[in-house]
C-alpha cells in the first residue's frame, strides 16, 4: 500500500489533535508515515502509533528552533525523498501552510490548502474545500506531482488504529539558504487555559450585542462550562472589547468546530466566512430577522444576558 506522509504538529512530543485527525484521513489514502521534527519523538511515537502511523521519521536539530520554517522544509523534503509518498498531509495552521507551500514549490507539485475532507480517488486523493465565504463546496484533485494537502482542524474525528509506529532517524542537512531568517527572541503568549480558537471543538463567540468589554465574562463563562474557545465578531474587536487574536471571520480566524455558538452577532457575510463550515451552529439574538438565523441549526430569539447565563447554569447542572 502507498505511504502517506503526515507532518506532525506537537509541543515537545505532545501531539496536537489536528495531527491525529490527519492520521485518520491519511488511512483513507494509504499507510500513514509520520514526520516528527524537534524534541520528544519517543513520547510522540506512542500516540502516533496508536492512531495508525506505521513509521515515525524523526529528526532534531537546533536550526528547527533557531530559524523560521525553511529548515523544517529541508527535513520534510528529506522524508519525501526517502519515502516517495502518494501524498503529503499537513495541518492548515499558518506554519503548516507555509511548510506545505514551500515543499510543493521545491518538488514541483500542486498544493491544496484548507481542505475540510479527503477521500481516495482512482487518480489520487480528492480534497473537499469550502470556498467563497463558504458559499460553495468544491472537490479538487492535484494533477501535477505528489499531492501536498493542508487540512483544517476538526475536519475528521480522530480514530485509534494501532500500528507499528517504528521510529526511524531521518538524515537531514539544513541548507545555508534555509538560514535566512533567524529567530532572535520569543515571548510566550499569556495562557487563558482555553483551547486554541482554530482547533477548539466548541467555540462561543460574542458580538456587538455583548455591549462592552465588561460583559464578555458572560460569554467566557459559557465557554468555560463547555471547555470551549472564545471568539468575537469584528464589531466587538474594533470596539476594543476583545483581542484581535480572537476575531472570527474574513479578516480574522477561520474556525470549523463541532459546535459554534454566536451570541449577539448579526451574521454578516464577513463573519460567516470564518465560521460557516462549523458542524452545528447555534445563535442567540434578540432580533428574529437577524441574518444569522438563515444558517443556524438552532436559534434562540432572546436577550443574550438572559439566555447565555441560563445556558451556562444548565450545562453546569448537567455536568454535575
Ligand atoms: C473588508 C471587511 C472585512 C470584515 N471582516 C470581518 C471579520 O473578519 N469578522 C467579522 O465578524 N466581521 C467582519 N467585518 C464586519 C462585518 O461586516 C460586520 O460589521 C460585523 O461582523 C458585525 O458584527 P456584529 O454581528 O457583532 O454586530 P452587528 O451587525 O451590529 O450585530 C449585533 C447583533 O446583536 C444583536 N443584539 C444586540 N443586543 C443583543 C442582546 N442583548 N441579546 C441578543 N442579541 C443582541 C442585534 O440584534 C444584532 O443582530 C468585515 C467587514 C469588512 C468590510
Amino acid at each position: 500500500m502507498a505511504e502517506v506522509l503526515v507532518y506532525v504538529d506537537h509541543v515537545d512530543g505532545a501531539v496536537r489533535k489536528p495531527t491525529l485527525e490527519l492520521l485518520t484521513l491519511a488511512r483513507r489514502i494509504g499507510e500513514p508515515v509520520a514526520v516528527h521534527l524537534g524534541p520528544g519523538a519517543d513520547t510522540a511515537a506512542t500516540t502516533l502509533a496508536e492512531h495508525g502511523a506505521v513509521k515515525v521519521l524523526t529528526a532534531d536539530a537546533p536550526e528547527f528552533a533557531d530559524y523560521l520554517v525553511a529548515p523544517k522544509v529541508d527535513a520534510l523534503q528529506a522524508a519525501y525523498e526517502a519515502v516517495s509518498p502518494a501524498a503529503v498531509l499537513l495541518p492548515s495552521s499558518t506554519e503548516g501552510k507555509e511548510i506545505g507551500a514551500r515543499l510543493a514549490v521545491r518538488i514541483g507539485s500542486g498544493i491544496i490548502t484548507d481542505a475540510v475532507d479527503l477521500e481516495a480517488g482512482d487518480e489520487g486523493p480528492v480534497a473537499t474545500q469550502s470556498v467563497f465565504a463558504a458559499s460553495y463546496t468544491t472537490k479538487s484533485r492535484i494533477t501535477k506531482g505528489t499531492p501536498v494537502i493542508t487540512v483544517k482542524p476538526n475536519s475528521a474525528a480522530p480514530e485509534a488504529a494501532p500500528a507499528a509506529g517504528t521510529v526511524e532517524q531521518l538524515a537531514v542537512t539544513v541548507a545555508e539558504s534555509s538560514k535566512g531568517t533567524k529567530v532572535v527572541s520569543r515571548t510566550p503568549r499569556e495562557s487563558t487555559g482555553r483551547p486554541d480558537l482554530t482547533e477548539a471543538a466548541i467555540v462561543v463567540s460574542g458580538g456587538r450585542g455583548v455591549n462592552g468589554a465588561e460583559n464578555f465574562p458572560v460569554i467566557e463563562a459559557l465557554a468555560d462550562s463547555l471547555g470551549a474557545a472564545v471568539g468575537a465578531s469584528r464589531a466587538a474587536v474594533d470596539a476594543g472589547w476583545y483581542p484581535h487574536t480572537n476575531q472570527v471571520g474574513q479578516t480574522g480566524k477561520s474556525v470549523s468546530p463541532q459546535l459554534y455558538i454566536a451570541a449577539g452577532i448579526s451574521g454578516a457575510i464577513q463573519h460567516r466566512a470564518g465560521m460557516q463550515t462549523s458542524k452545528t451552529i447555534v445563535a442567540i439574538n434578540k432580533d428574529a430577522e437577524a441574518p444569522i438565523f438563515d444558517l443556524v441549526d438552532y436559534g434562540v430569539v432572546g436577550d443574550l444576558f438572559e439566555v447565555v447565563p441560563a445556558l451556562t447554569d444548565e450545562v453546569k447542572a448537567r455536568k454535575g
